[in-house]
């Protein structure tokens, strides 16, 4: 029978084994909110649950942090300002809670607008492991700009949480800045990997070591929505997926897109 592990707060997750015992009171950032709509009017994601997490959430490495973010417009920029700015939503702990209350199977995505728990580049593991277990028999899915590369304690701690919450039923997509950035960070094997690719890319292609890359169905076959396709959701995918830029800042991201930058 295999022994409850402890959690570790500030240590790392183990990849495999049983669910940490992370039944404590910890909250990400005291006070802040979280969002779960049960079903979605995003025609993007298709009518399934979808949470949104206060911008405190955000890494500032990420190159799109004040540039080009695609959650930062429109009516879902002002949804975000809301939950950020504490007046929609609950807290981690209610959260939690919400998530533990879907029906088993249900595939749900975490995080519309928000990065994994954790202030800033760090990922809060204990809360990470909090929401993995409550993720238990459902089928959550997401995508985080968490530094995980590179030997320094954070990003040692980050791709050890990714790989965690893979192994154990919440799929985390590792989000690329361009397809150089995606081939550094599938080399990790922490969790499958999504990139930002060029607006002119291919439906299918590869990156610069020959990864396969198959841009998102939504954005290429009329009516095709998350709660449809699924593909964000399998932690075992053999390809990567790639997302066009599109939003208000779609511009920004192109530019990046187009760097190539195997490091970030
Ligand atoms: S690839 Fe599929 S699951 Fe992922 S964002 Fe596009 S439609 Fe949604």
């Amino acid at each position: 029978m295999s022994q409850t592990q402890a959690c570790t707060p500030s240590g790392t997750l183990p990849a495999t084994g049983s669910l940490p015992d992370c039944s404590g009171p910890a909250t990400p950032f005291p006070g802040a909110l979280f969002h779960l709509v049960p079903v979605s009017s995003n025609i993007k994601t298709g009518p399934i649950p979808v949470s949104t997490s206060t911008r405190e959430t955000c890494p500032p490495s990420c190159p799109f942090y004040s540039r080009g973010c695609y959650a930062a417009g429109g009516p879902l920029g002002i949804h975000w300002r809301k939950v950020s700015g504490g007046t929609r939503g609950v807290s981690w702990a209610g959260f939690l809670a919400a998530v533990a209350r879907l029906r088993p199977g249900q595939l749900w995505r975490h995080n519309q607008a928000g990065d994994l728990p954790g202030a800033g580049d760090s990922i809060d593991t204990e809360a990470l492991a909090q929401l993995v277990q409550a993720n238990r028999s459902k089928r959550g899915f997401t995508y985080t700009h968490k530094p995980c590369l590179g030997d320094s304690n954070q990003g040692t701690a980050n791709r050890a949480a990714v790989r965690f919450a893979n192994g154990h039923g919440f799929t985390i997509n590792l989000s690329a800045n361009s397809l150089g950035h995606a081939d550094t960070l599938t080399a990790l094997d922490a969790g499958p990997v999504v990139a930002v690719v060029p607006s002119d890319f291919p439906d299918r292609g590869v990156t610069p070591a020959g990864r396969r890359v198959v841009v998102c169905p939504a954005q290429r076959i009329p009516g095709m929505s998350c709660d449809r396709c699924r593909l964000c959701s399998l932690a075992d995918r053999p390809f990567i997926v790639g997302f066009r830029p599109h939003g208000s800042g779609r511009k920004a991201v192109d530019s990046i897109a187009r760097t190539n930058n195997p490091a970030a």
